[in-house]
This record gives C-alpha cells, structure tokens and sequence, in this order.
C-alpha cells in the first residue's frame, strides 16, 4: 500500500506540467470579423436586433480608437499586429516607391508582399508558429508571405469580387463555420468589404448606408443561428470590428473644398499620394521641400500641414522610411485633392482619428467573453494582445496592452501561462507530455527497484538471523549449522550473527519473534530442531 501511495504521489507531481498543457491546449476557438468602415454608432439609427442580442450575450465596446491614418489596409495591420503604424510600416492603402515611383492601387497592393512584409509578423504567423491553425479569408495582408511564410490557408478576394452579395456573405460564414467544426482551425479571419463600399458612394447618412447595415446585421443573425448549427458556441469566440469610421464630405458650394494645385506647382513634386479621402503626402523634387511647405502652410483654413519630422506624436504614424517628408490631412469632412476635385465619393476616412466619425466598431461574444459588459472606448492596438490571449499564443512585440480588454473575459490565461505556453507549439507540448510520461515510468521503474532492492535485503537479514540462531539451536543440539552458509562479505551480518551466539541484545529476537520463525529456518538448516517449537 506504501508502495502505490508513493506511486500516486508522483504521479501527482510528474503529472502537474502535462495538466497545465491541458489546460493551454483548451483555448477556445476565434473568428475575427471585419466589416470595413463600420463606424462606431451604425447601429443606433437602423433596427439591428441581432448586433442588440449581442451586446446582452456579450461584449461591446463603446467605442474603438483606430490608428492614424484612418485607412483600411493601415488600420487592419494595427489590428493584426498589435502596433502603431509607424511601426508596421503598412502606412497607407497603396504601394508606393519612391525611387521607381510606381504606385498601386489598393487591390493589386493587398497581393504586394514587399508592401506587408516588413519584418512584424501578424498575429496568423505568430499564432502558427505556436502550433495553431490558421487561416484569412479576404482580410487585408492575408494574402502575401512574411519571411517566406504563408497563412497555411487564405482566401483573396478578385479585383472583381462584389461587396454586398448576401447570399455570399452567408456562403462565406458556412465556409468558414465549416474549416473550424470539419478541419479544426483555431483562428480564422473574415473580411467584408460593407459598409466602407456604400459609405463613399452614398455617404454615411443615407437610407443606402442603412441598408446595408441591416443586411449585416441580417448575416451576424445567421452567424449566430449557423454557429449552433455547427456546435460551435461552447467553443468559438467572435470579434467583430472594422478599420475606421465615415462622415460625409463637404463639397461646394457649401464650402471651400480643398485642391493643392491652388496653392503649389505640382511640377515640383516627385511622387504624392493625394486624392485619397482626408489624407494625403509628399515628396517634393529636390531642393522643393521647403517651397511646397510654405506654399500649403496656411493655404486653407481646414488643410493642416506638417513637415514629417514635426508631424504630432499622438499619431504614432510619421517615424517611419517610407513616410514622405509632407503630410497633410483635412478637418472633419473636407478631402484633400490634388490638381481637380473629382466628386466621387460622398463619404470618406482618413481624418484625425480622435473625430467620433472615424470611431470603429467592437462586439465579442463565445464562451470566454462576459455576457452584457459595456467596455469603456480603447485604441484597436490592443485587440491583439487580447486575441493572443483568448488563442493562448505569445505575443510578439507590441504596443497594446491586455489589461485594457481583460475586463471583458471570464479568465484571461496568466501571463505566466503564456509565458509558458510561449515556447510551446503543439508539437513541443507533446514531446514535453512524452517526457513527463517517460520520466514518470522511469521514477515507477526505480521505486519498484528499489523497493524490492531493500524487500530483499530485508528478508536477508531475517534469514542470516534466522541462521544464526538456528545455528546457536544446532549447536546446542549438536549438529551443523547454517551459520555457514553466510555468504562471505557480509562481515556486518556476521558479527551479528556472531553477536546473536554471543548472548548480545539481538539474540532476543528469534524468541520475540516466536517458534514460527524457527521453523521456517528448520525446514531450510537443522532438521530435528523441531524440538525447539
Ligand atoms: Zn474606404
């Protein structure tokens, strides 16, 4: 009984890292959705029952920061990394360089990899290299490699794909509810190109807008429904979010609208990125710099002009190579155009993003998020360590903070944990149970040695003295004795034994130990000490 009580006992200990293994490899699942331009307050002018359901079932945020500048491929980045713009890199929609001076539009730069690869990993290489399964369905910076990696699996969208297809989008959800229930993904991000599309066609105040809005709140409703379908709700989490928010332009005759070939002759500029909602750079020809400053300086009463070393911190935007030496982005509304204005959109982003109109949205829900919490306004860097921690991965480097979101998880994994878990990909996890298994039978192995190992020599001794004495018997009785049959060696039992026939303390303990024991020695050594019973 001693024996298997010890057994247990390390057992007990041996087993405690393979428990806590368990205990990592149990993060539940996550789906990550974006709905591109979904400002903050879409939902508060248009009957959204199902995004309501969520926010008793779940989480919402008030309200979310999004990173300067407020634009689509940027601001995923943020979302995907943890970090400020300026430190990913991603720093506008559009592939530029400024030595070829060729220049992209947004679909062909989502497929650039020299454009996302700039040495921060998002969270899907991140999360891979820790042994998770991963996958992107349309999000932006899904579909090139970093490092040489690709996301193990991701969906582009074509430069043709329609943005407001529902019966798409519900054949997308079925997608991918399927990879997590049929193929065991672990983290999954869905991109929806709405409401950003309508936004800057219709503007954001508009019954189109609503429609929209409807429409997604229609697919969150059969979001829900499917996730049951497919027994996912005790195992999936869902973040839905967006990139920025929209306001409507201001055009003329309302207003001055703003158009830099007014102000600057664009014959000395290099390369710019103009045209292109409440934001726009750049690089003036060499020995210009100064000239195009001081001539958009104070041009308008709604354009703001920086030189890009004076550009505000509070951006976390302009310390960054490939930020060009003029920045310039308008106030709430009024777009920045380069030589003619071109009416396009009515809506637009890419303005200061401490305006409530460029405010993303948030809403959590699954098995590891409260029911009915309201969560003060946050900036988007810390979705991040947030969804590192719901999938139990180590962050890289980042600039968010998890005790921003803690509050809206029933429990967040230790940090200690994630440190742990860190350096353990699945297949690591596994080698290390394999070796706390092995050592724990390695242990069992040299307890039962040993155990037998001291058995034995126990009941040596029992015999040398059982010898002995029946020896001092035989002897009296004059015969032979067992006494030899001590091995030699064993001096200290001999002198025992020799103590035992001297008539020492230990002789008394063949009586003590009654007739029984004799006779076991008799049926061994001195035949007729029968006598002795
Ligand atoms: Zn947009």
């Amino acid at each position: 009984m001693k024996l298997l009580t010890f057994i247990l006992l390390v057992a007990a200990v041996v087993c405690v890292p393979i428990q806590h293994s368990q205990k990592r490899q149990k993060a539940n699942k996550l789906l990550l959705i974006s709905f591109d331009g979904f400002r903050w307050d879409y939902d508060q002018d248009v009957e959204t029952p199902h995004l309501d359901y969520l926010v008793s079932k779940g989480v919402k945020a008030k309200y979310i920061n999004p990173p300067f500048v407020t634009m689509t491929s940027p601001s995923h980045f943020t979302t995907i990394t943890g970090r400020w713009i300026e430190d990913h890199g991603v720093v506008h929609n559009m592939y530029f360089n400024t030595t070829t001076l060729i220049k992209l539009p947004h679909k062909l730069t989502l497929r650039k990899t020299q454009w996302w690869d700039t040495g921060v990993l998002p969270l899907w290489i991140t999360a891979q290299n820790q042994g998770r399964k991963v996958a992107s369905f349309h999000y932006p910076g899904g579909n090139v490699t970093y490092g040489g990696q690709a996301i193990y699996r991701s969906l582009g969208e074509s430069l043709t794909h329609p943005d407001t297809n529902e019966t798409e989008w519900r054949l997308n959800i079925d997608i991918v509810l399927e990879w997590f229930a049929k193929e065991d993904f672990d983290f999954v991000t869905l991109y929806y190109g709405e409401p950003d599309n309508v936004g800057h066609r219709k503007g954001p105040e508009t019954e189109e807008r609503r429609a929209v809005i409807r429409q997604i709140d229609r697919t969150i409703g059969y979001l829900i429904d499917s996730i049951e379908r497919y027994n996912l709700k005790d195992k999936l989490n869902v973040i839905i979010t967006s990139d920025h928010g929209m306001t409507t332009i201001k055009k003329a005759p309302d207003v001055n609208e703003i158009r830099l070939s007014k102000f600057i002759r664009f014959k000395n500029i290099k390369l710019e990125l103009l045209d292109y909602g409440g934001f726009g750079m750049i690089l003036p020809k060499e020995g210009k710099t100064e000239e195009i400053y001081q001539g958009l300086k104070n041009a308008h009463p709604h354009l703001n002009v920086y030189k890009k070393e004076e550009f505000p911190e509070r951006f976390h935007y302009s310390k960054n190579d490939r930020v060009l030496p003029i920045l310039v982005y308008g106030d709430l509304g009024y777009n920045v155009n380069g030589r003619i204005i071109l009416h396009i959109n009515r809506g637009d982003h890419g303005f200061d993003n401490k305006e409530m109109d460029m405010k993303m949205f948030f809403r959590a829900f699954g098995p590891d998020f409260k029911s009915a919490y309201l969560s003060e306004p946050f900036d988007s860097i810390h979705i991040y360590p947030l969804m590192c921690n719901l999938l139990g991965v180590k962050p890289e480097p980042n600039n968010g903070s998890l005790a921003i979101t803690e509050g809206m998880l029933f429990n967040s994994f230790e940090n200690s944990d994630l440190e742990v878990v860190s350096f353990r990909s699945d297949r690591l996890s596994g080698i290390i149970g394999l070796g706390a298994v092995a050592t724990f039978l390695f242990l069992v192995a040299i307890i039962h040695v040993t155990y037998y190992a001291v058995l034995r020599s126990k009941r040596e001794a029992i015999r040398e003295r059982g010898r002995v004495a029946e020896a001092a018997i035989c002897r009296r009785a004059g015969r032979g004795s067992a006494m030899d049959k001590v091995p030699s060696g064993k001096t200290g039992k001999r002198q025992e034994a020799a103590d035992l026939e001297k008539g020492s303390d230990k002789e008394e303990w063949p009586r003590e130990g009654g007739s029984r024991r004799i006779e076991v020695k008799n049926s061994i050594g001195c035949a007729g000490a029968e006598a002795m019973s």
